[in-house]
């Protein structure tokens, strides 16, 4: 049992989501604890490798079902993303594009011939997706996107630009949201289509070990058989962002995990004022209080992937999960950076990395102001948004 686990949380997964949860963190052992720290500084990951490797496991579209998917709980699917992000929340990010934001929103609303096309080549790893929804002057607001697709004889014709897209430059399909005479609609867009090009974005100080990228759509034709058909209006696009929030809620306290175990094994191997650090009562009340907040948002995810099993999880209980969670993860990341001093900020340790990660965890599928004012529509019926 985890010293961690205070309140015995673990007691209640079943045998097969622990079994799962082993399986991910042997992966992550072997597969990205040796080399993150390098791909970090380096600001390169092997996207490509480590897709063929996940897929190999089952990760990618982990909780769809058909098309080569593994058809796991959402829980289980939790627990994966969980033991991913306590290698990196850039390698959790690779997964979490590829099977909640591109593969889902295929899944969900393509047509049989797309999901044919795509699901099963995404599912292995051997091709990779991006979810274009940002642009240089929308985020948070996407209902104002500028990118248009309109209708020439049977074709679509594609312009504008997608921002802060995760995988593009190493994409073979990108899940693009445009609007139409008819409002927001989707399109698969392969990658090689002529009009498409992927910039990566660089100088990064955050998820440096994630690919993120600029793709600019000029004038680009495809057939009409590339729309999704399923996906009319943008409660389409923040369906697939509700799936991929529920996996940033586990997450984000993998993050955590990493950090706290980190500043737990130094507090008690380092002597300051001929004592381990661990023996002082500041130490110990830093410790306790975030070994609490991670109990607690463990507590959350494992309530929120229940209520996902069970076909009841709403948006709004989403950002509850990932406003809480990111938020406590990265104060978890940012007070165990203390414990560790001038160690703290050393790339020798993981803690600086992955607070560093969390921030753009914190922006990305959402930020937080932004599930305040979900939570605070719930709570007073009245949208603060605009
Ligand atoms: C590393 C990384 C990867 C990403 N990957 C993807 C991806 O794969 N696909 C994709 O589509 N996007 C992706 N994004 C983009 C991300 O989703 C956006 O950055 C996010 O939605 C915020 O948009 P913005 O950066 O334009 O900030 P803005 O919307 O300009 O917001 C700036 C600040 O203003 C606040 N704000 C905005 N509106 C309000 C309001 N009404 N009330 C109060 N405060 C408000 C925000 O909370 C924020 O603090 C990624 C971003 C990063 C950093």
């Amino acid at each position: 049992m985890s010293p961690l686990d205070l309140l015995d949380i673990d007691a209640s997964l079943s045998e097969e989501e622990r079994q799962i949860r082993a399986v991910v963190r042997q992966l992550v052992d072997d597969k990205v604890r040796p080399h993150v720290a390098g791909w970090y500084e380096q600001g390169r990951v092997p996207a490509r490798e480590l897709a063929r490797e996940f897929g190999k496991l089952g990760l990618l579209g982990m909780h769809l079902t058909g098309y080569g998917c593994a058809g796991s709980s959402a829980v289980a699917y939790g627990l994966a993303c969980l033991e991913l992000e306590a290698g990196d929340s850039g390698v959790r990010s690779l997964v979490s594009v590829q099977g909640s934001l591109a593969m889902y929103a295929i899944w969900r609303f393509g047509s049989e011939e797309q999901k044919q096309r795509w699901l099963p080549a995404m599912a292995a790893g051997e091709a990779i997706g991006c979810f274009g929804l940002t642009e240089p002057d929308h985020g948070s607001d996407p209902a104002s996107m500028t990118t248009r697709a309109r209708r020439d004889g049977g074709d679509w014709v594609l312009h504008g630009t997608k921002m802060w897209i995760t995988n593009a430059p190493v994409a073979d399909v990108a899940v693009v949201w445009a609007r139409t005479g008819e409002g927001v609609r989707g399109f698969a867009v392969p990658m090689d289509t002529p009009g498409v090009t992927a910039r990566e974005i660089g100088r990064k100080m955050s998820l440096r070990a994630s690919v993120t990228g600029e793709i600019s759509l000029d004038d680009v034709r495809l057939p009409a058989a590339a729309q999704l058909p399923g996906a009319t209006g943008l409660k389409a696009p923040l369906s697939c962002l509700t799936e991929a929030r529920h996996g940033i809620v586990w997450g984000a306290l993998g993050a955590a995990r990493e950090c706290l175990e980190t500043a737990l094994g130094y507090a008690t191997s380092r002597t300051q004022f001929g004592k381990p650090l661990a023996a002082f009562q500041l130490t110990q009340a830093k410790l306790a209080d975030m070994a609490v907040e991670w109990n607690k948002g463990y507590l959350l995810a494992l309530h929120l992937g229940r209520l996902a099993d069970a076909g009841r999880l709403r948006p709004d209980q989403v950002s509850v999960g990932k406003l809480n969670n990111v938020r406590e993860a990265l104060a978890i990341a940012r007070q165990c950076r203390t414990i560790l001093g001038a160690n703290g900020v050393s790339g020798e340790y993981p803690v600086m990395r992955h607070a560093n990660n969390l921030e753009s965890v914190l922006t990305y599928e959402g930020t937080s102001e932004i599930h305040q004012l979900v939570v605070g529509q719930r709570l007073t019926g009245l949208s603060a948004f605009a």
